[in-house]
């Protein structure tokens, strides 16, 4: 990344631990097994970068889940590049009939989530392809996916049949809209009972038109496949767990009863920054626009070249803290767009004018900054503080890569 306007951004970079990656799809195998473990790896990998972080990706899991088409095509092109095996690969999000067409092209499946999907056939038919479709049932996420009661309306009738020379349904799958943030899973039962609604109403429509059954049911994310058991079915589509994140408090609580003991997720990612200045303010003096800091004594400042663009949440000024040479370092005054400032005068041994390091998220000595404190500083949850680390920060892999694993067909 060589563009000016990303100069201040290369003193910050983002590490990858690959070992962490695969010990977490192990842990995660250990779980769900004899389910096969999916990776999904939507919204630039959960921010960790795709591009950097897919070998890794791809040796550790038996299927990989995209929400666009050019994140499954990325995958296809890579695998092409590196010789590595096809995986199974799947996407999740809407698509329009070129993309499907492209998707089918390259042994892709796709998500029916709506009866528009099938507007996809001629195209299909005129290219001599045949998509392998997914059928999305909403069980009570009210996003996509066709409602257990209006499934019969929707691919009944002749509808399926019509398709079959163009489209083959080999999977049904939902999603869980309330897994995270309990502790019963009372609401995650009444969607498995919806989800097995809509799944028999399918295997009988294509029980009744000739066509095969379906090869392959998935409804479990991380907090469904961790704590859950009877959701597992044919595969676990992990997203956070497998990046070495738990979904939420309250999933860690639940697996801890149903499992017996917790799993160790390892975060993959680190954030470091390299400091641009290092000095002291005397007493008194004001820190940061709107003067929301005022230091009570001279003061070491360490002037970090990083900040919201960055992915360094605003609601972080005054109340997170970095870590430098293992110590806790507060960050003072509010996060700026392209700078945070730290109180650095507990860290012993620096100077002024010395150059430092500070990590943002990660460990440093008997110290960690976690994704979940940063989120709770800025009152959100780890998922949006990792899915928001933007594309220009320069990513590292560390650690030794994994060995692919066979994929079972
Ligand atoms: C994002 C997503 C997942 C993964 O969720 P995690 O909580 O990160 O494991 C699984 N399935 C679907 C449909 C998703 O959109």
């Amino acid at each position: 990344m060589d563009e000016p306007w990303a100069r201040g951004a290369r003193s910050a970079w983002i590490t990858l631990d690959a070992s962490a990656l695969a010990a977490n799809a192990r842990a995660l195998r250990a779980v769900v097994a004899p389910a096969r473990l999916g990776g999904v790896i939507k919204g630039d990998a959960y921010g960790h970068g795709l591009a950097a972080l897919l070998p890794a990706l791809h040796a550790v899991t038996d299927v990989l889940y995209a929400i666009t088409a050019g994140e499954a095509l990325a995958v296809r092109r890579w695998e092409a590049a590196a010789g590595a095996p096809r995986r199974e690969l799947l996407v999740i999000g809407a698509l329009t009939v070129e993309e499907v067409v492209a998707l089918a092209r390259a042994d892709v499946a796709v998500v029916l989530g709506d009866v528009g999907l099938l507007q996809a056939a001629p195209a299909l038919r005129e290219a001599g392809l045949v998509a392998a479709i997914h059928v999305h049932v909403d069980s009570g996420l009210g996003r996509e996916g066709l409602s257990p009661d209006d499934l019969r309306a929707a691919l009944g009738g002749g509808a399926l049949a019509r398709v079959a020379d163009a489209m083959r349904v080999e999977g049904v799958l939902t999603h869980f809209a309330d897994t995270e943030d309990v502790t019963e899973q009372a609401y995650a039962h009444y969607q498995l009972a919806r989800f097995e609604h809509g799944a028999r109403a399918l295997a009988e429509i294509l029980a009744e038109e000739g066509l095969p059954p379906v090869r392959v049911r998935h409804v479990a994310a991380s907090a469904a496949g961790l704590v859950l058991p009877q959701s597992r079915m044919d595969v676990v589509r992990a997203g956070i767990a497998l990046y070495g994140l738990w979904p939420s408090r309250e999933t860690r609580i639940s697996a801890r009863q149903v499992l017996g003991a917790l799993p160790t997720l390892r975060p993959v990612l680190s954030w470091r920054v390299r400091s641009q200045l290092v000095k002291t303010l005397p007493a008194g003096s004001d820190v940061g626009y709107g003067c929301t800091h005022r230091c009570l004594r001279d003061t070491r400042v360490a002037v970090l070249p990083v900040g919201y663009f960055d992915g360094y949440p605003r609601a972080l000024g005054n109340r997170a803290h970095v870590l430098v040479r293992g110590h806790r370092a507060p960050v003072i005054g509010r996060v700026m767009m392209n700078h945070v400032l730290c109180d650095v005068s507990g860290v012993p041994g620096l100077a002024d004018g010395d150059e430092i390091e500070a990590v943002l998220l990660g460990q440093d000595g008997d110290e960690t900054v976690t994704a979940d404190m940063i989120a709770a500083w800025a009152d959100t949850i780890a998922y949006e503080i990792v899915a928001r680390l933007p594309a220009h920060l320069r990513r590292e892999v560390r650690g030794a890569l994994p060995e692919s694993v066979p994929t079972p067909a």
